[in-house]
């Protein structure tokens, strides 16, 4: 049996792990950027409870090497930039354990590490297809080394080429998008705050918001929202330092906290240096109709950030999906259209909720927002029940083979 997976980033490299460890699979993972390359990953991530709870239950190592390199992250406060605390949440309230506090080029380090020789870099993909002799077959080719190369029989073809999928555009088709109305910034400091940043925060200023923690070794993440009209890209002239400084610097002469004052002169002195997007997500899928093509994580679903769930689902996706494969592979199954079948079963629902919940969790973030209100909302038992849901219920209902 052939699988061949296109992209080595979070849920590529789990899959790759795994599923080379099948007997008789020949497992081929594809990547596009030179295997030290992190260009694309300057920020740090906050990995929720639940992408702990589940990698930790199909890969105990490799949830210790994640471990190694980062910090816990054990607590989510909520506060406005003058320091007044509106939300203050142990995630032991709400999740079976800590998730993790990381930069983003380790994370991709520790697992491109862990995935092994099945990993090819370089590799730039130029063709995806139906195979010619079996439609539920796919094709690939691909130039690595200066040399064309192509695979064809190939039974199962995984897209985690992530949130602009060639694989998903070539097989299924454009993704329909759609906007929130947020701009969003993210930036990654060497530590200077002399200890005032620490585990996951977040401070409001009307709907503007910045949130922050710090990651290993040594560096402050920093991002920042802002309410822009829905489908209108974001404004130059609202990415300058005075434009960011009004954005956040609390009303009414008050003054910031000593937090906030350090994270908005931060914010401002590194403006030159910010990676900017708007938030939107993309319509949900998880395989391809007629071949036998499974998408995961940001190839199968884009959401708003506003959870921390992008890398988060990419894992658990990975977990849910290597699980039930290792599980109907070692039952003897070889129906991959099945297997398919059966992941998105597991997956679709909880993606679902997962989406809608970022989403709403926005509501404080757009125009017109009252964060204090919105954030008193957050501690009430209706939040915090799609909490204990969303940190808790990771699905893999498989053993751990
Ligand atoms: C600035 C920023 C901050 C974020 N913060 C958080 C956070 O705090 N918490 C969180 O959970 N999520 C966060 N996310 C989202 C998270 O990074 C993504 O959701 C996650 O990386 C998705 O994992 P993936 O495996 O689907 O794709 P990716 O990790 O994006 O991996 C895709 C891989 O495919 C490769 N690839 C792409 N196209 C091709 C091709 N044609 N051929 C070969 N290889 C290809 C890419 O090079 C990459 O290695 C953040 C995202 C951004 C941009």
């Amino acid at each position: 049996m052939r699988i061949v997976i296109v992209g080595a980033g979070v849920a590529g490299c789990v899959m790759a792990r795994k599923l080379s460890r099948l007997d008789g699979v020949e497992v081929i993972c594809l990547e596009q950027v030179a295997r030290d390359d992190h260009s694309e990953a300057g920020t740090g991530l906050n990995v929720g409870p639940n992408a702990v709870k589940a990698v930790k239950a199909i890969d105990p190592e490799l949830a210790g090497l994640i471990t190694a390199s980062s910090f816990l992250w054990r607590n989510w406060r909520i506060s406005l930039t003058d320091g007044t605390v509106l939300f203050d949440l142990p995630l032991e309230n709400v999740a079976d354990g800590p998730g993790w506090r990381i930069r983003w080029s380790e994370l991709y380090r520790v697992l491109r590490e862990a995935a092994g020789d099945c990993v090819s870099y370089a590799c730039e993909i130029t063709d995806i297809g139906r195979d010619a002799a079996d439609p539920r077959k796919t094709s690939i080719a691909w130039t690595e080394d200066g040399k064309t190369r192509r695979l064809d029989d190939i039974d199962l073809l995984i897209a985690a080429d992530g949130r602009y999928s060639a694989v998903r555009r070539a097989i299924s088709g454009e993704p329909e998008v759609r906007q929130t109305g947020v701009a969003i910034f993210r930036l990654l400091v060497p530590d200077s705050s002399g200890g005032l940043i620490d585990d996951y925060e977040q401070w409001f200023n009307g709907p503007s918001r910045l949130l922050s923690f710090k990651v290993p070794p040594g560096h402050i993440y920093v991002a920042g929202t802002f309410p822009i009209p829905q489908d209108a890209p974001i404004a130059e002239s609202s990415k300058t330092p005075d434009a960011l400084r009004a954005a956040y610097a609390p009303p009414d002469a008050a003054a910031p906290s000593a937090q906030a004052r350090w994270l908005i002169d931060t914010v401002c002195e590194n403006a030159a240096d910010t990676h900017w997007a708007r938030m939107q997500e993309h319509t949900l899928l998880y395989r391809a109709s007629d071949c036998n093509v499974l998408y995961l994580g940001d190839a199968a679903h884009g959401m708003v950030p506003t959870l921390g769930q992008g890398a988060t689902q990419a894992l658990e996706d990975a977990a849910n999906a290597a699980a039930l494969i290792t599980q109907r592979h070692g039952d003897g199954s070889r129906d991959v259209a099945g297997w398919l079948a059966d992941i998105e079963a597991l997956r679709q629902e909880r993606l679902r909720f997962v989406m809608e919940f970022s989403l709403e969790a926005t509501d404080t973030m757009l125009e017109g927002a009252d964060p204090v209100e919105g954030t008193r909302l957050k501690n009430e038992p209706p939040f915090q029940n799609r909490l204990k849901a969303l940190y808790r219920d990771v699905g893999l209902p498989l053993d751990r083979r």
